[in-house]
């Protein structure tokens, strides 16, 4: 599904230079492939880029979100306010632990998390359980769990509402994650994405900003939970334990020399990267604007900038989305609705009972919204020839 031919314009691509290979290529021709020079190079480019004093490389985003929310010290039962609007990996870290996630509306521009919504459940969490019901599942959910954290989601590169949440979780005592899983090198309000929670986690599959392969990178200040989370990511060897040595229950998330190399490449590339990823987006934004039907992606005054992740357009209500992706595909192009809602998914439903109809703002976005090709390596030609297919449409 995700292979195309030469001549196609693909959904995404990673863009990787000989600087990249040779880092690599020195990994390999090294006895190092773990836990060696490279990981460390990778996480204190992190450091310095963000501007944070720890930076903890994972295996994944997921992994790395997981490690977040043990952490925080999250305990089965628990429960922790979050978006139905996001990657599933941003649900399931909680459901991991046996939290319960209590799903919050979106706001309709930026899809990120309402902040009006968490102050309400928070409060209405910690007033009591009859306050609590009318926030919860139907199903699923064990009696009397303590609130204990917010898990905001920088959707498509936007940070969330910070300024809002941050007040609500320091006023509660709530931890605050924040998945910045697609927000390297955005800001709010000059604040960069990775600095807004407690802990923070970038994520590095072939389609972000910048790729290892697979890998994540925790972010954060907390010098207690950073040193946790390093135990953890090494299966739960503290400082101090030798190799069989386990003070915890850990895992083994190392990210490995090879990956982390890797990154540590694409980190020297990071303005470059995003600059073309900008450049990309302004290339949609102009064309777009030309078509009715089409709303391009609206950018919130508080993304002072914004590290572009994806492009995701939302057809006009009416339009039958359908027909729009048929239509891509047979010109050769490939698109995808995004996001999938979390509260919808099989599992989801079976354990907790969500129907259709439950968040009406992210099953909107949901059904409107429609991932088009993108890349840092896309040309203008490429992005004219799909502006041109959708002016075509209607
Ligand atoms: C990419 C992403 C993740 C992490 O994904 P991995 O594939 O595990 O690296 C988590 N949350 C969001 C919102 C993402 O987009």
């Amino acid at each position: 599904m995700d292979y195309h031919a030469d001549h196609q314009i693909p959904m995404s691509s990673p863009d990787l230079t000989e600087a990249e290979i040779q880092a690599v290529t020195d990994v390999l021709r090294s006895t190092s492939l773990s836990m060696g020079p490279n990981i460390q190079a990778f996480e204190a480019a992190f450091r310095a880029a963000i501007g944070v004093r720890h930076a903890i490389a994972v295996n994944s985003g997921t992994a790395g979100l997981h490690l977040c929310v043990r952490a925080a010290g999250i305990q089965p039962g628990e429960r922790v306010i979050t978006t139905p609007f996001s990657f599933v990996a941003s649900t399931n870290v909680l459901l991991f632990e046996g939290a319960v996630p209590v799903f919050v509306d979106i706001d309709p521009v930026s899809g990120n998390i309402d902040p009006e919504l968490v102050r309400q459940a928070a409060a209405d969490l910690s007033a009591g359980e009859s306050t609590a019901k009318k926030w919860l599942p139907r199903q699923g959910a064990p009696q009397g769990g303590a609130l204990k954290a917010i898990l905001a989601v920088d959707v498509f590169g936007q940070p969330a509402e910070y300024d809002a949440i941050r007040p609500v979780a320091t006023t509660l005592g709530l931890g605050l994650i924040e998945d910045a899983c697609e927000a390297l090198g955005s800001e709010y309000k000059g604040r960069k994405a990775g600095r807004l929670g407690d802990t923070a986690v970038f994520a590095f599959y072939p389609n972000k900003q910048i790729t290892t392969g697979e890998g994540g990178m925790i972010v954060t200040d907390d010098d207690a939970a950073a040193e946790m989370m390093r135990a953890l990511r090494n299966q739960g060897r503290a400082p101090g334990d030798t190799w069989l040595d386990h003070t915890h229950l850990g895992y083994n998330y190392r990210l490995d020399e090879m990956s982390s190399a890797l990154g540590a490449a694409q980190m020297r590339r990071l303005d470059d990267l995003l600059a073309k990823r900008r450049q990309v987006a302004d290339w949609y934004g102009e064309r777009l604007a030309e078509i009715p039907w089409v709303e391009a992606p609206a950018l919130l005054a508080s993304t002072t900038r914004m590290g572009w992740f994806v492009y995701v357009i939302r057809v006009a209500p009416g339009i039958d989305r359908t027909m729009v992706t048929c239509q891509l595909e047979s010109a050769g192009i490939p698109s995808r609705p995004y996001f999938s809602p979390i509260h919808l998914q099989p599992y989801m439903v079976q354990r907790f009972g969500y129907r259709s109809g439950d968040f009406p703002v992210t099953e909107d976005l949901a059904v409107r919204g429609l991932a088009l090709p993108f890349s840092s390596v896309m040309t203008e030609e490429q992005v004219a020839v799909v502006c041109k297919v959708l002016s075509g449409l209607i």
